[in-house]
């Protein structure tokens, strides 16, 4: 029987990681159990980083970006040593579940403390939508509205000047981020790691854009795929449209999550905790067709995601 539960954020932040903490620790107060929040992630599990939290300590949480219980790049957590310092840690202060929120690397350490026997349940916190378990994961919705408004603001000033603007941004190999905000803008080119682009193909479709009389033209590409500066001046030379280049980081990891982050995390968090409570253990929380489910976390780790063929058909419709 579980009594007291730990909470913690790991890996890249993601609006939506405070609602998910919040429901998580309102959720198991309604059972009877002592929620702690763990802070910076498998790096302050292993130190021991806890504290034990009410309601009053998270009834702000849902509106606030970022993490407020941190996060921490911690690679040391892939050694057993390390893990075994963790959960000794753990057992000192009696806790005997954990929720880990994050992407793959955290769901593969909290994997790995199950097979060391801690009960464990993962919810898919990460901007970039690449849980392929689950339609989508916390944190996604807002990345692609601050994607948007930046996206919006870009337009303006391209079609003012008459320019081109390659815009870079985030998702690492997934293209969700990249698709859905060149189908809410009607960007002109779309280069993602599903249907990557040549720099030669891209260049000839920003001259065809501009042939076709277009005065502003963007170019949305996922991050790490391309020297962006290099491409610019690529596409400027071949095409004569005066180029931009534009990452825009880590302002999409950052602000206060929209509604749709703040409830899939508020119904996932309750959900993780019904879940180990029905004694649950090793699997991570996912939503798919609006229902919640679960599944085994190393297999959700090995999953391949499903294709992106069927959005990039009604992207190429809608431009
Ligand atoms: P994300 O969870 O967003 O994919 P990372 O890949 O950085 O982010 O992983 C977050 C943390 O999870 C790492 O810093 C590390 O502490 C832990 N982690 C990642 N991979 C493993 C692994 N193979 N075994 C144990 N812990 C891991």
């Amino acid at each position: 029987m579980i009594k007291k539960i730990a909470i913690l954020t790991s890996g890249g932040d993601a609006p939506g990681m405070n609602s998910a903490v919040k429901s998580v620790v309102n959720a198991s107060l309604e059972k009877g159990l002592k929620p702690y929040v763990v802070y910076e992630g498998f790096l302050g599990l292993t130190n021991g980083n806890f504290k034990e939290v009410e309601k009053k300590d998270v009834k702000f949480f849902s509106t606030l970006g970022g993490t407020s219980i941190y996060s921490a790049r911690y690679p040391e957590f892939k050694e057993e040593k390390t893990r075994k310092k963790a959960i000794a840690k753990m057992q000192e202060q009696g806790i005997d579940a954990l929720v880990a929120i994050g992407g793959d690397g955290s769901y593969m350490g909290a994997a790995k403390l199950t097979k060391m026997g801690i009960k464990t349940i993962g919810l898919p916190g990460t901007i970039d939508n690449d849980i392929a378990s689950t339609d989508y994961t916390i944190g996604f919705h807002t990345a692609l509205n601050t994607i948007v408004s930046a996206l919006d603001k870009t337009r303006d000033t391209s079609e003012s000047h008459m320019r081109a603007n390659v815009v870079e941004v985030m998702g690492r190999n997934c293209g969700d981020l990249a698709i859905h905000a060149a189908i809410a803008t009607g960007a002109e080119v779309l280069s993602v790691p599903e249907r990557k682009l040549t720099e030669k193909e891209i260049s000839t479709k920003v001259k065809q854009a501009r042939e076709e009389g277009n005065r502003s033209i963007i170019i949305i590409v996922t991050e790490n795929m391309y020297d962006i500066d290099s491409l610019a001046k690529k596409i400027e030379s071949f095409s004569k449209v005066e180029t931009r280049a534009l990452s825009l980081r880590h302002i999409q990891r950052g602000g206060s999550p929209v509604a749709e982050d703040r409830t899939l995390a508020t119904i996932m968090g309750a959900f993780a905790v019904e879940r180990l409570m029905a004694g649950e253990n090793g699997v991570a929380v996912n939503i798919k067709d609006n229902k919640l489910s679960t599944k085994d976390i190393l297999e959700v780790v090995k999953m391949k995601r499903q294709s992106n063929d069927e959005l990039l058909r009604h992207y190429d419709l809608s431009k």
